[in-house]
């Protein structure tokens, strides 16, 4: 999973015990990739290691926290008990919470974590969808508004009703990689998850370059970008999917309908925060070309580059408008 490909050359340089260092691991059900300059006089190896180590053991808190799949998970006792009782959750699991509801209702409910009372009848490695009859009892239970939220607790409307914060995850267990990297004193990095990511400060006088990928051709790269201090997010239909009858199952779903949306095949947002990065870009991802571009446009510091099934390409209005094909 790679919609973003950090299109880097790494110096293996190293002076007066400064160098870049890199690594990348599985997490999140995504690859994990970590570059940055560490500076440290005495002892870098130790260092450089220890701000690696620090950033993967976070990563592996907010997937305990957050995992559809792990039963222990908090998001799994949500599901689990919800519609039973009202379920105390951390600072954190509610602030998420609130994240989504905020976006749920800035996106007239194309965001909306309760997809997943769909979503979860999909099964994109063994090629499983739901039949019409299961998508209609899904429906009933799609709806943000099946969510009960006070002070510290969340309980569900009605039985059957799931969450996942796959929407937003990823953008926001990179926005703590990068305030890790910042309370190290880092000041040059580029990090992601899968097809979100963030780049801290310059590459040492060049521009950090982050690539787009070609929706449909996996090694290829649409779009090259020179960035700094932005969180970039790419979503896109080629992620998590499977093809039947000459219809492609995706991971992205529609709340109205519970099916895969159609029109785009890659959105990528840039804004401040990989939180908002995220779920904006699996928001216009649904919204469509033109409520996606519009709801961009208004909002402050965010831009927006679109990819639809006929490889056009459309910018929001503060990037060279345009067309062109990828
Ligand atoms: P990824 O990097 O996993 O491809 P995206 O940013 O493209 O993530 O978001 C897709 C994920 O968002 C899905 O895997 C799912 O967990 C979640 N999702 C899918 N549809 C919606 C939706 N309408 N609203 C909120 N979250 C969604
Ligand atoms: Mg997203």
């Amino acid at each position: 999973m790679r919609a973003v490909l950090p299109l880097l050359l790494l110096f293996a340089c190293s002076h007066a015990g400064a160098a870049w260092t890199s690594s990348t691991w599985d997490v999140m059900g995504t690859r994990a990739t970590l570059e940055f300059w560490c500076e440290s006089p005495d002892s870098r190896q130790t260092t450089c290691s220890a701000v690696t180590d620090e950033i993967r053991d976070e990563f592996a808190r907010i997937n305990a926290l957050l995992s559809p799949w792990l039963q222990g998970s908090e998001l799994a006792q949500v599901n689990a008990q919800a519609a039973h009782h009202p379920v105390p959750v951390s600072t954190e699991f509610m602030q998420l919470l609130q994240h989504s509801a905020h976006y749920f209702s800035l996106t007239d409910g194309a965001f909306d974590i309760t997809f997943a009372s769909a979503g979860a009848l999909y099964d994109y490695r063994n090629g499983i969808a739901p039949d019409a009859a299961q998508l209609a009892t899904a429906q009933q239970l799609i709806g943000f508004r099946q969510l009960v939220l006070n002070d510290n607790t969340v309980a569900f409307t009605r039985d059957g009703v799931r969450i996942d914060l796959g929407g937003i995850a990823k953008g926001y267990a990179i926005d703590r990689a990068i305030s890790v990297l910042r309370a190290r004193g880092i000041a040059h990095a580029y990090v992601s998850l899968g097809g979100d990511s963030y780049v801290l400060g310059d590459r040492r006088g060049r521009d950090w370059q982050v690539g787009i990928r070609h929706p449909r051709d996996e090694t290829g790269v649409a779009i090259r970008l020179p960035v700094s201090d932005i969180a970039v997010s790419t979503s896109g239909d080629y992620e998590r999917f499977f093809i039947r009858g000459g219809e492609r199952f995706h991971h992205i779903l529609n709340p109205s309908s519970g099916k895969a949306s159609k029109g785009l095949v890659s959105v990528t947002i840039l804004a401040p925060h990989g939180v908002d990065a995220d779920a904006l870009s699996t928001s216009v991802f649904v919204l469509g070309k033109e409520r996606g571009l519009a709801l961009v446009n208004r909002v402050d510091n965010v831009s927006a580059i679109l990819i639809d099934e006929h490889g056009k390409v459309f910018y929001s209005d503060d990037l060279s408008p345009g067309t062109s094909a990828p």
